[in-house]
Order: structure tokens, then C-alpha cells, then sequence
């Protein structure tokens, strides 16, 4: 058999690795840890049994941009969903960035976000974070001077650290940059402020929502931006055609009528977080603050490796960040319900004794 050659730019490429592992205590993706209300399941299944299954569905998703469009309070044209936030992230960067463009990180940071860029042909250059991964804006400065980005990644709460940037660095960074700043906020909900109002016609400025994590719609695979709308209309052209499905749109719209036991979700998952890290300061682990529903630590005597080994020996799955450059033998864990983190507390404390 002949195999054909992936593309030259690629073949250095690494997939993107989270193992799905089969255990009782999963806390290594982020997800919210209860289901949805049932009543929004039962809703769902009605509204299934409603599907013209011969047809395609909405194109633009009508019904569903204005939902997350009264959400936020702002116009429908300023909305564009897509199959999860990494969708989303994708069709940005095939429409911003691509061959001859660069996208600028600045790391660590979510993973995807250099490897769409490298997916869609762009050539990435990435920062640094300084002192408590915190925005050094003298770095933000050298990076997009030098390498003139089409797109600037800015994460917050930023997946892996759990660090919230200050509304003053990200204003600094939208006025230094010279293209596109996608704000990734998966994780907004636990943040104390939204970059949302820094959205507006005369800046080049997208943020970035899912359904994945508050939401308790990992499942549902749905997320969105919210986009000057010159800028959505470009997304528009280059996303599929009727990329959404009909059960997928009419999932996000029953979603958002639940926003008070979102909102209730993410006290819950705040108070269960500080809870645990707490509890961590007893042990001989190093926490990174968080402002997310997961927590960076580091083990202070043992490999993180040999940790991460240690807690799936006792069914618990973090995070293993330990490989990744700049977070040597770090471990990630999300916050769980009340007894996984109990468990995972209590595996820890004995893979560390
Ligand atoms: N952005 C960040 C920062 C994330 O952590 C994740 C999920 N881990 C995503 C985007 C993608 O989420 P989804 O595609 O499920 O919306």
C-alpha cells in the first residue's frame, strides 16, 4: 500500500494528548462536575423528537445567536457559535492567521491555541509569562513589536495556571497589539471581571465562551465569541456550512434558561475549590493561586510524574502537566464534587507520605 505524506509543516506536529482514562475520580479536563438540571435534559429530549430530520438545520443558528446575544446583553450579529470553543478557535485562525501569518502566545497557556495556529499554517512565537505566570507586559511588548502578530492569544483564568489577568494588562495588550486579540474565557464565569465591554466596533478584540465547563455541556460540544460584527460576518464565510446541528442549537438555547443554577454551579465549585486549597497547605505541595475550577500544584519532593502515577494507581485522574515546558513537574487537578476531591485529597496525602 502507497501512504500518502501529511503536509511538510506538519510532520513535526504532535497530536494533542489528554488521556481518557477509565476511573472512578476523573479531575483532569475541567468539565463541571454534576450533570444539568433534569428538567433541561427532559426539554432536550422533547425537543429531539421535534427535529425535521430531512432537512438541514438553521444555517445561522438564528434562535441560538440571540439567545447567547441576550445573555451578554449585546447584538446577535456579534455572535458566532460553533462546535466547541476549540471550533471557534479554529475558524478564527483559518480566517486571521494562516500561511505567511504569525500568533502570538504567551505561555504557559491552553495548548490548542499554538496548535490550531500551527494547524492553520501560521508560524507561532511564543512568549513568556513572568513572576506567578502573570502578564509581563515589557514581554508583550517585545513579542508583538518584533513579530508583528495577525493574532495575539490572551487566556483568562488561564488554563493551566488558573491566573486571572488584571483588566489594566489586557487593555495594554489590545493597545500594543497589532492585530486580532482572541481572550479566551472558558473559565469567565470564575473571573471577577469580563473583557466583554472591551468588544466594540473600532477594536479588533473576540472573546471566547464555551458550554463545556459552568454550563455542564462538555458533552454538547458548543461555545461561541463574542466579536465585533464585521468580524463574525468573515467567520461566517469561512466556518462550514450548517456546521451546528438542529439538536445542538436547540440545546444551547434550553442551556441558557438555566443561568441561576449555572450561577449557583459556580459558587458551589468556588467554595469546594478554596476548600481544597486550603486543605493543600498541609501538604508538602506548592499551590498556584486560582481563579478557575482547577488548581496548579507542585509537589515539592517527588516528581510529578511519579504523583500523577500514584493518584491513577488509587483511581484518580489529574492533569499531568509535569512534561510541559516551564511547568516542570507540575499536576493539575479540577474541582470535583465535594467527594471526589475528598478522595483526591486523601490519595494525594498518601502518594506523598
Ligand atoms: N479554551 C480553554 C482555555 C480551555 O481550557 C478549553 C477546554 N479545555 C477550551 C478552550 C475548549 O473547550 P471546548 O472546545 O470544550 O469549548
Amino acid at each position: 500500500m502507497t501512504r500518502v505524506s501529511i503536509r511538510d509543516d506538519l510532520r513535526a506536529l504532535e497530536g494533542y494528548h489528554s488521556p481518557q482514562v477509565d476511573v472512578a475520580v476523573r479531575l483532569n479536563t475541567n468539565e463541571a462536575p454534576d450533570e444539568p438540571p433534569v428538567e433541561f435534559r427532559e426539554a432536550v429530549a422533547a425537543e429531539v423528537a421535534r427535529v425535521t430530520w430531512n432537512r438541514y438545520p438553521d444555517r445561522s443558528a438564528t434562535a441560538l445567536r440571540e439567545a447567547i446575544a441576550s445573555l451578554h446583553g449585546v447584538d446577535p450579529s456579534m455572535i458566532f457559535a460553533a462546535n466547541g470553543s476549540n471550533e471557534v478557535l479554529q475558524t478564527i485562525l483559518l480566517t486571521f492567521a494562516g500561511p505567511g501569518r504569525t500568533v502570538a502566545t504567551f505561555e504557559p497557556t491552553y495548548q490548542l491555541h499554538a496548535h490550531i495556529a500551527r494547524l492553520s499554517g501560521a508560524t507561532v512565537v511564543e512568549g513568556e509569562r513572568g513572576d506567578g505566570f502573570v502578564l509581563d507586559l515589557d514581554e508583550v511588548r517585545r513579542v508583538v513589536d518584533s513579530a508583528n502578530p495577525s493574532v495575539t492569544f490572551l487566556c483568562s483564568p488561564n488554563n493551566p495556571t488558573g491566573v486571572v489577568d488584571a483588566e489594566s494588562d489586557v487593555r495594554a495588550v489590545i493597545d500594543m497589539a497589532p492585530g486580532l486579540v482572541v481572550v479566551d474565557e472558558a473559565y469567565g464565569q470564575f473571573s471577577s471581571w469580563t473583557a466583554q465591554s472591551l468588544v466594540s466596533d473600532d477594536a479588533a478584540v473576540a472573546v471566547v465562551r464555551t458550554f463545556s465547563k459552568t454550563w455542564s455541556m462538555a458533552a454538547g460540544r458548543l461555545g461561541y465569541v463574542i466579536a465585533p460584527a464585521w468580524m463574525v460576518a468573515e467567520l461566517d464565510k469561512v466556518v462550514l456550512p450548517y456546521h451546528l446541528d438542529a439538536v445542538k442549537q436547540a440545546a444551547g438555547v434550553l442551556a441558557i434558561g438555566y443561568l441561576d443554577e449555572m450561577n449557583a454551579r459556580v459558587e458551589r465549585i468556588v467554595a469546594e475549590r478554596d476548600r481544597l486549597v486550603a486543605a493543600l497547605a498541609d501538604l508538602p505541595v506548592d499551590v498556584f493561586p486560582s481563579g478557575a475550577n482547577f488548581v496548579l500544584f507542585r509537589p515539592r519532593a517527588t516528581s510529578g510524574r511519579t504523583v500523577w502515577q500514584g493518584l491513577l494507581d488509587r483511581g484518580v485522574l489529574v492533569r499531568d502537566c509535569s512534561g510541559w515546558p516551564r511547568l516542570a513537574d507540575c499536576l493539575r487537578v479540577t474541582i470535583g464534587t465535594p467527594d471526589e476531591n475528598r478522595i483526591f485529597h486523601e490519595s494525594l496525602q498518601e502518594v506523598l507520605s
